[in-house]
């Protein structure tokens, strides 16, 4: 069978043909992967600057954004059955008693940093064309949402990052009014953390670099937020003219940008922080300001990275309702469909909001 791998020793990323997997253990699945998405941390590691091999391997099998089918469980496993659609989390578990987080089963929030992440560090990922999984790491999939299913991952950010955010700004002893949020960038995750906000009823906003009059501003406007593009308010003016803000959801990644939107973050107000930028930058900050806005303001800044199976669902959730609003608008946010055998250059290129790598060949599906 078919799978994308990355050799960091030889900085290669290419296709190779492996054996397919034995037949499941008792609580395993045995999968067929559909769908592949694509994101900044994949080419990252097809980069080579970030990701780490399996032990004792000289090679990481890519992906981690993954929609696949059930092809036969396990004699333990009764939550899915062949046919059923599922889309796997990322992280495993580290193997310390003294990681509380895990031993919880939420490894999402691993004090250790000894955890698994498929298709990142120290596990193969889902870029190949049958794969076993643990069925406690699967979360089902409604099969009227299999054509936007693969944005489950992503989005599973967007949701962990909201579910906290309600808890959080539980400390606050009264009724909010709407909230106002911004998601800042127009890529994936951005644009994901926009749909996520506006079918949880915010009055959204999204700032981003590409003009009022181009396809991502479009976009975003069909998806019921408001667009601001940068070429029009330079960012220290983001709060004067559009702000204050309830909730910021940061995703371009850029130290310089995140830190100058925190200007527009209102009151009690939470700045969610998404991005992993490479380490060694620097960027000159207005810091006294940010540190007497922070404080003087009771104001949250927040770092989120993976998420639970209960965030997932959340996702699926949230995938749901906005397929019921706007699902042209939903469906345009996946920009390619590429099949496997095109996946080493995908990796390798950006463009577009989410690239897709077809798995599964037409026979299979
Ligand atoms: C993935 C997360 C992962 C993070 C850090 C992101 O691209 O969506 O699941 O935890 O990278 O490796």
């Amino acid at each position: 069978m078919k799978a994308v791998a990355v050799f960091p020793a030889t900085r290669e990323v290419r296709l190779v043909e492996l054996p397919e997997p034995p037949p499941p253990g008792p609580r395993e699945v045995l999968l067929r992967v559909l769908e592949v998405g694509i994101c900044g941390t994949d080419r990252e590691i097809a980069s080579f600057e970030y990701g780490q091999s399996p032990a004792g391997s000289d090679r990481l099998l890519l992906g981690h954004e993954a929609l696949a089918r059930v092809e036969e469980s396990g004699p333990d496993v009764t939550a899915v059955r062949p046919g059923d659609l599922v889309v796997p989390t990322v992280r495993r578990p580290c193997p310390h008693r003294r990681c509380p987080a895990c031993r919880a089963g939420r490894q999402d929030f691993c004090v250790t940093g000894d955890f698994l992440e498929r298709g990142i560090k120290e596990a193969d990922g889902f870029l190949q064309e049958l794969v076993l999984e643990d069925v406690e790491n699967l979360v089902p999939v409604p099969r009227k949402l299999a054509e936007v299913a693969v944005l489950a991952e992503p989005m599973s950010v967007a949701a962990k990052a909201s579910e906290q955010v309600a808890q959080i700004q539980r400390r606050l002893p009264w009724e909010r009014d709407r909230v106002r949020a911004l998601a800042l960038g127009a890529g994936p995750v951005g644009l994901l953390g926009a749909i996520s906000m506006v079918v949880s009823g915010c009055e959204t906003f999204v700032y981003s670099i590409e003009p009022a009059t181009s396809d991502r501003a479009e976009l975003t406007r069909s998806l019921g937020a408001t667009y601001v593009s940068g070429k029009d308010v330079p960012l220290e003016e983001l709060g004067g003219r559009c702000g204050p803000f309830d909730v910021v959801y940061e995703a371009v990644g850029i130290p310089s940008v995140a830190f100058g939107a925190l200007a527009a973050l209102g009151p009690n107000g939470l700045f969610v922080v998404t991005g992993v930028p490479a380490l060694g930058g620097t960027a000159e900050l207005p810091a006294n300001a940010i540190m007497r806005d922070v404080v003087l303001g009771n104001q949250i800044v927040l770092g989120t990275v993976n998420a639970s199976r209960g965030a997932f669902s959340l996702a699926l959730h949230e995938l749901e309702q906005a397929m019921f609003l706007f699902p042209d608008s939903v469906r345009a946010l996946i920009t390619a469909r590429t099949p496997i055998e095109e996946a080493p250059d995908v990796v390798r290129r950006q463009g577009g909001i989410k690239q897709v790598i077809r798995v599964a060949s037409a026979e299979a599906t």
